[in-house]
């Protein structure tokens, strides 16, 4: 079954590799807005994405201040829920229709920038229904211009393929990913990020690692894949504890949001695997944040798969400069698993989750290796009994 799944993943890898996925085009701050705007020379209408909170916040007041400053007609639409649902994307769609809105833009944390995206695939494709459109390549189709501006440093929705969007009625989510989900640009204000609580920024900086780590260390990752998850890895060591314990300095703000936007071009392209794998079952039983239960799961991961991810995790405390030329394969291997566990640590990061049940953790782990495999080009597999040990140490 191993080597079904390994010819899986090189089949994937040939995919990603000779298709390319697109990059968007990279702004920052304000300034980086304004220059997106001035791109926007056609001076049609745009649809705002987002949700209530952020704007009861006031966290959209600038943005929109500087679309008036450029005469852009804008529309508002933040019905976004937390988990984004088929209506709020037929509800932001025909807002965009109503309005003769040519692109969007989405503010917001991944549910919003996910929203946005379904937003803009349903305006190119209105006789799929989104039900129609989940699983891989059902796009397949240029989307309007797509401006995303992410107000947490975790998920990298500005940068990936795919959209999760809920359907209640149906108790079950849809996962829909082509390359053309891609948004066209991105632009990281650092400033939208400083209101997140400490215990957000820490779980959603922990999921940015974790995209990093997995796509690094995974079977299929790129030369360009492995370039932006070292990179990713390197801020978020230098970067995440001071956005944790001091959430107004803006410059550790700023590497934050490009650390996630790399990890996500990382993962992108590279996957994830079992951390991930897990941790949506978390939250699909539970509701447990994502970012949360990823930071759960990683160090018991990363020591399940022990001697064979060493070499790997040597290369990245080279890379990150806190090992030295001198030492073992298995030396810079420890003194990296030590500095993420170090990491959880000062980010106040349980070690365990209140809400697993030890008689659910049977089925957890029967659904979680159901999305790792084949999909996930994991460096080792796992057997149900292994992940059902690894899930019953998470409970108290
Ligand atoms: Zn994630």
């Amino acid at each position: 079954m191993t080597f079904f799944y390994r010819c899986y993943h090189f089949i994937l890898q040939c995919i990603i590799s000779f298709i390319g996925v697109p990059n968007p085009r990279l702004y920052t701050g304000y300034n980086g807005f304004e220059q997106w705007l001035e791109t926007w020379n056609n001076k049609k209408a745009l649809l705002v994405v987002s949700d209530s909170t952020l704007f009861n916040l006031g966290l959209l007041e600038h943005t929109l201040a500087l679309l008036d400053e450029h005469k852009i007609t804008w529309h508002l639409y933040i019905d976004v829920s937390p988990n984004p649902t088929i209506d709020n994307v037929e509800n932001g769609l025909s807002l965009y229709r109503e309005k003769q809105c040519a692109g969007l833009v989405a503010i917001g944390g991944g549910s919003v920038l996910d929203c946005a995206k379904m937003i803009a695939v349903r305006s190119v494709k209105p006789k799929k229904s989104i039900k129609q459109l989940k699983g891989l390549f059902k796009v397949l189709k240029k989307l309007p211009p797509l401006c995303a501006i992410p107000t947490t440093a975790g998920t990298g929705s500005e940068t990936t393929v795919a959209a999760v969007i809920n359907d209640p009625k149906a108790q079950t989510k849809y996962a829909i990913t082509d390359f053309c989900l891609v948004p066209s640009d991105a632009v990281l204000i650092a400033p939208l990020t400083q209101s997140v609580p400490n215990f957000i920024t820490a779980a959603t900086g922990v999921d940015a690692l974790t995209h990093a780590i997995e796509s690094y260390i995974g079977k299929i990752g790129t030369d360009f894949s492995n370039q932006k998850a070292l990179n990713a890895i390197k801020l978020i060591f230098n970067n995440l504890p001071t956005a944790f314990n001091h959430g107004d300095n803006l410059v550790a703000r700023e590497n934050m949001l490009l650390a996630s936007f790399y990890a996500g071009q990382a993962f992108t392209r590279a996957s994830v695997g079992y951390v991930h794998a897990i941790a949506h079952q978390f939250g699909a039983r539970y509701g447990t944040a994502h970012g949360l239960a990823n930071s759960v799961l990683l160090m018991p991961i990363l020591t399940f798969y022990g001697e064979k991810i060493y070499p790997q995790l040597a290369a990245i405390g080279d890379f990150c400069e806190i090992t030295q030329v001198e030492q073992s394969t298995q030396e810079k291997a420890k003194i990296v698993l030590k500095t993420i566990e170090q990491l959880l640590l000062e980010l106040k990061i349980p070690n365990t989750l209140a809400e697993i049940r030890a008689t659910d953790v049977g089925e957890l782990a029967t659904a979680a290796m159901k999305e790792a495999h084949p999909d996930y080009p994991v460096p080792a597999f796992m057997s149900h009994t292994e992940c059902e040990a690894i899930i019953s140490q998470l409970t108290e």
